[in-house]
């Protein structure tokens, strides 16, 4: 269909998909995320601003969005190039880097890790939750969006030849925004001329996963290569996600290593910790869906990096596995979950 058609676009080009090897399809390695700073409690406000540090770390593990320099993982591209080279020691191949305008891509700094690691990264081209939109972004009609996203992906993005090989993070809040679906419809039209992989930050509220895919559909996506990600957060009812996985798109769980008290964005949720995420990838195996599961941490604040006593991009590849197959996933319904799902998704139709 175009000359992307087989082929997975890295940010330092074109690759064949069987490159690509363990993958992780949802994480960050630059981005701010001030956008998302969450006003600590009354008596806790002298904390948010201290440097991280021990005696502060377990507070900042609780409260991650109250604390200024926690979001700023953009200062962070050393630790980061050792994390990676950590990450490929342990048989990590490649990773989707979601950061979308609005929380800072900086395509430059992806092309630097990629080159000094080695490990693949894909870049991605849109827009994050509609927060973060511009007045120009909010003031483009579904077409003149739909040439952005064409642009990033067959030119480069943000005034570079850098090009991004995947849509999204799409942001989505909820109730979802004018802006937003005009978003998501020029995604469709984008995915429908390209063949491209697109994955969707969902809104927090079991009922956003669904309209978003009928958006979706009523624009023309192919939804078979559409990432629902979040889905740990998002869908907490067994019944309402085995009906959600009934769509066809990629299901996604990608918070792996968080485990919070207390969710900031949505005290009504109580985040499921590692082993309940690992019982909801048995669950999805059990019932049919080992093609359609993809797995990561979306790391997209500082405490998280091994750096700062966090868990970092090789967590799934050292811990989640090995419980995984404890649990009864087999080896080979790994596999297809880590290398295969990936490589098919990223593939251009
Ligand atoms: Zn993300």
């Amino acid at each position: 269909m175009s000359s992307l058609s087989g082929k997975v676009q890295t940010v330092l080009g074109l690759v064949e998909p069987n490159r690509l090897g363990r993958t992780l399809s949802h994480e960050h390695l630059t981005m701010t995320f001030d956008c998302c700073y969450y006003p600590p409690p009354l008596c806790h406000e002298a904390t948010s601003k201290e440097p991280i540090m021990m005696k502060n770390l377990f507070w900042i593990q609780k409260n991650p969005y109250s604390h200024k320099e926690n979001l700023q993982l953009n200062q962070e591209t050393e630790a980061i190039k050792e994390e990676l080279l950590y990450f490929k020691a342990r048989g990590g191949g490649a990773l989707v880097e979601n950061t979308t305008t609005g929380i800072s891509r900086d395509v430059q700094t992806l092309k630097w890790l990629a080159e000094e690691t080695g490990v693949h990264i894909i870049s991605g081209a849109g827009f994050y939750v509609d927060a973060t939109h511009s007045a120009e972004t909010r003031a483009m009609s579904v077409e003149q969006l739909t040439d952005v996203l064409m642009n990033e992906i067959l030119h480069g993005a943000d005034g570079t030849s850098i090009k991004c090989g995947v849509i999204g993070e799409i942001g989505c809040s909820w109730p979802l925004t004018e802006s937003e679906r005009r978003v998501l419809q020029a995604t469709a039209h984008a995915q429908a001329q390209l063949g491209c992989p697109v994955i969707i930050h969902p809104g927090r509220n079991p009922s956003a996963p669904f309209q978003i895919i009928r958006v979706l559909q009523e624009a023309g996506a192919d939804i078979s290569k559409t990432v629902m990600s979040h889905l740990d957060r998002t869908i907490l009812d067994k019944k309402e996600l085995l009906e959600f996985a009934q769509f066809g798109c990629y299901l996604e769980y990608d918070l792996f290593g968080t485990e919070l008290l207390h969710y900031q964005f949505n005290p009504d949720i109580d985040m499921p910790d590692d082993n309940k995420r690992i019982r909801r990838v048995r669950l999805l195996v059990d019932e049919g869906y080992e093609d359609r599961i993809l797995m990561a941490h979306d790391i997209h604040t500082k405490h998280r990096l091994m750096k700062y006593g966090g868990h970092g991009y090789s967590h799934i590849l050292t811990n989640i596995v090995p419980k995984m197959l404890l649990r009864g996933i087999t080896e080979n319904a790994l596999d297809k979950i880590l290398i295969e799902n990936p490589k098919q998704w990223l593939t251009f139709k």
